[in-house]
């Protein structure tokens, strides 16, 4: 079903739609075509080179076509003659296979083949900074224990209320904000929804943030830990798999111990399985390995997992069972990719289904302080080499992505590791120098 976007136009008084689609890297790439020309690009897409962004293309490749999605179209609301409208990639009338919304779209459609829907929240952790990133913008936010600060989240009203209000608009329901666990972090929280939806949103909401925060003299960012004390950027994704009406939460067992039925556990199974090649995904920069196996911060603790272990509610493990018929996974962070993010959690969750993956004994200790007693929880990777290799290594994991996609996508991330690897630090002259 889709909308005629021209006579959106006409309707809603939008002047531009901002075709945009999101590479594999994350980075959401746009054209903005004037509502007169919006009839053709609706039909043939909007063309662009596709080498130019990280889609593992050459520059002799034909032009990539994105073709809007008319079902996730959304007029900005700080500025409504614009709509953005979330593309598909297709090349020679053929979508492109590695294309992170077209590999969520197939994800989905498999698991609707086997009658599963699958439903998300994201919480989608951000830090207000100032507009030229020297570092926390609200000179007065430097609390020990910052989280929860009512006087520092309500010096940020007007920002946190007015995306808020315009979630509100949007019908995202969004029922909280708070500040986080770190000076100038925040976040917000809106009602799950099916993976799409929610990765369409979450993609929106980071393309919100940083807008609202550059309209508010601000700049905000996802990145997983720009300061070493502090708390690092999560990205954690809460989940329920439904039957087709979207009505039974198929994860709900009102008799376990957890509230969590046998496709919940073999579900958490398979994230439990392939957490460590899902980890190139979740965590997918250099940076993400800052933030996981981290030492504790300035406030007492990361609040971010170090092993693949999971248990009840306690925030010091992977996956976390908060309530009743869904379970959190605390791994990915804010770099991580929203179609993939997604993609990742449909692979690694719905091959646990298919093999009835154990979960294994959930872990009910104080990682934070007692994880150096377990043996039997594996280490999740140190950096993104190693992540890259466990990505690889991981063969139910890559073909269930699609080896289009898993092999592109290996390929850019080990350039960008390469390209780290091969920057020289200060850390090496001071411990080398005189060797
Ligand atoms: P916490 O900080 O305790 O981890 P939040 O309230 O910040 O939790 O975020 C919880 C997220 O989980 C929200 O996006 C919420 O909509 C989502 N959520 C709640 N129930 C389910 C469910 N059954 N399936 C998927 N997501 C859920
Ligand atoms: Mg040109
Ligand atoms: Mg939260
Ligand atoms: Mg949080
Ligand atoms: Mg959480």
């Amino acid at each position: 079903m889709s909308t005629d976007l021209a006579s959106l136009a006409k309707e809603r008084g939008i002047r531009y739609f901002m075709i945009s689609y999101t590479d594999l890297f994350g980075a959401q790439r746009a054209k903005l075509v004037p509502a007169s020309a919006i009839a053709d690009m609706q039909k043939d897409g909007a063309g662009f080179a596709g080498f130019a962004t990280w889609l593992d293309m050459t520059p002799a490749h034909p032009d990539l076509f994105a073709l809007p999605d008319s079902n996730a179209c959304i007029q900005l609301p700080w500025k409504p003659e614009v709509a953005w409208v979330a593309a598909d990639c297709a090349m020679n009338e053929k979508p492109v296979a590695q294309a992170p919304r077209v590999l969520l779209k197939k994800l989905v459609a498999q698991a609707d083949a086997q009658g599963l829907r699958v439903k998300t929240g994201v919480e989608a952790e951000f830090f207000l900074i100032d507009a030229d990133a020297s570092g926390i913008s609200d000179p007065k936010d430097n609390a020990v224990k910052p989280c929860y600060d009512q006087q520092a989240l309500m010096r940020r009203y007007d920002v946190i209320s007015e995306i808020c209000d315009y979630m509100a608009a949007l019908g995202w329901q969004p029922y909280q904000n708070d500040h986080e666990d770190a000076n100038g972090q925040f976040e917000m929280n809106w009602a799950f929804d099916d993976v799409l939806v929610t990765a369409d949103r979450h993609s929106f909401f980071k393309f919100m943030v940083r807008s609202l925060a550059e309209k508010h003299g601000l700049r905000a960012t996802f990145m997983p830990k720009p300061f070493p004390a502090l708390t690092g950027n999560g990205c954690h994704v809460h989940m329920s798999v439904w039957d087709q009406g979207g009505f039974v939460n198929r994860f709900y067992d009102e008799e376990d111990e957890l509230g969590l039925s046998s496709d919940g556990k073999f579900f958490l199974g398979g994230i439990m399985k392939h957490a460590c090649g899902m980890a190139a995904i979740t965590n997918p920069t250099v940076n993400s390995y800052k933030r996981i196996n981290a030492p504790s911060t300035a406030s007492g603790a990361t609040w971010s997992p170090n092993s693949v272990t999971w248990t009840g509610n306690n925030r010091t493990h992977m996956v976390r069972v908060p309530g009743k018929g869904r379970f959190e996974l605390r791994l990915p962070d804010g770099a991580a990719n929203p179609y993939l993010l997604q993609c990742v959690i449909l692979a690694a969750g719905l091959d646990g289904i298919a093999t009835k993956a154990d979960p294994g004994k959930r872990c009910d200790i104080d990682m934070y302080q007692d994880g150096p007693t377990v043996t039997d929880g594996r280490k999740l990777p140190m950096n993104l080499l190693d992540a890259l290799r466990a990505f690889t290594a991981d063969e139910s994991l890559t073909s269930a992505l699609g080896a289009d996609f898993s092999v592109s996508y290996a390929k850019l991330k080990h350039l960008e590791w390469n390209s780290y690897a091969s920057h020289f630090t200060q850390w090496e002259r001071d411990n080398a120098l005189d060797i």
